[in-house]
């Protein structure tokens, strides 16, 4: 299956894929072992910083082998690409969803950079998620609160969101409608749904996805999924996971140089967040 006849039987049995960032290939594991114990699917992606450290041509061929080893489909997405030559470069190797995110461009080069990602991306075949309105925040663990991040930013228009999605005939846009990057340690994100209804009700055709998925309560999370969200995207709450069980580990066990006999545990916390996102998503056994 492609990844937007995924998107289209998420939207149509209303749940969502999970996608997951990676960073290392212990992240990259965890995932894999989730999924399929989960017998779900699952979309891997990457960020600026994660793609320019594990290197694209490697993400595409670590997916391809433990899609095989495990026996679950992976889907693989370039998350908040940038620039044009980024999103060429992984459409020719061969990724299967381009987050292009123009959000911090102005208004035109944003829209005819789109228009022109849109375009090679569909010749493949690929699916194609734009960001109009900057979803703030980044991927860590803040000192303040979601509100405070939010202050000043703008939630996506839908009047704004069918004209751009209509000029670019993109497949999915990021929408911002309370959802921030990162965790929050004094008071986290409440989803604002009126906002994602008029967008569901204004583009019937357009999947629509949930950024900064880490931190957000679980009901919530359903509650987006429930009016049209069919892909949510989860980085920190897999890096806090990472993190912890390492320092952890490493403290239990002074004299341990072999690293992978390490990891072990890390993985297994890591695969634990992720297990319990699938079914949060509703993912489970949609395989
Ligand atoms: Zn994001």
């Amino acid at each position: 299956m492609t990844a937007w006849e995924w998107l289209q039987k998420a939207k149509e049995e209303k749940w969502a894929l999970g996608a997951f960032n990676v960073g290392s290939i212990e992240t990259f594991k965890a995932i894999a072992q989730a999924a399929s114990k989960k017998r779900s699917p699952v979309i891997i992606e990457v960020s600026p910083g994660e793609t320019s450290w594990l290197g694209m041509k490697n993400v595409v061929d670590l997916a391809h082998n433990f899609s095989l080893m495990y026996e679950i489909p992976i889907l693989v997405n370039l998350d908040h690409a940038e620039s044009f030559v980024d999103c060429q470069q992984a459409i020719d190797l061969g990724f299967d969803l381009i987050h292009f995110d123009g959000s911090n461009l102005p208004y035109e080069e944003n829209l005819q950079l789109a228009q022109k990602i849109t375009e090679l991306a569909h010749q493949k075949g690929l699916v194609v998620e734009v960001e109009m309105d900057h979803i703030v925040g980044s991927s860590e663990v803040h000192s303040g609160s979601a509100q405070e991040e939010m202050k000043g930013s703008k939630f996506t228009d839908p009047g704004k969101a069918r004209e751009f999605i209509e000029l670019t005939g993109a497949d999915v846009l990021a929408a911002f409608f309370g959802n921030v990057h990162g965790v929050f340690e004094e008071g986290g994100e409440n989803l604002h749904l009126a906002v994602l209804e008029s967008l569901a009700g204004i583009l019937p055709k357009t999947f629509f996805s949930l950024h900064g998925g880490s931190g957000i309560p679980d009901e919530q999370v359903k509650d987006a999924i429930a009016r049209g969200v069919i892909k949510v995207n989860v980085n920190t709450e897999i890096r806090q996971a990472f993190r912890h069980k390492l320092e952890e580990v490493l403290k239990n066990n002074p004299s341990e140089y072999a690293i992978y006999k390490l990891e072990g545990p890390v993985v297994a916390e890591v695969q634990k967040v992720v297990e319990h996102k699938i079914e949060v998503f509703g993912s489970v056994n949609k395989i």
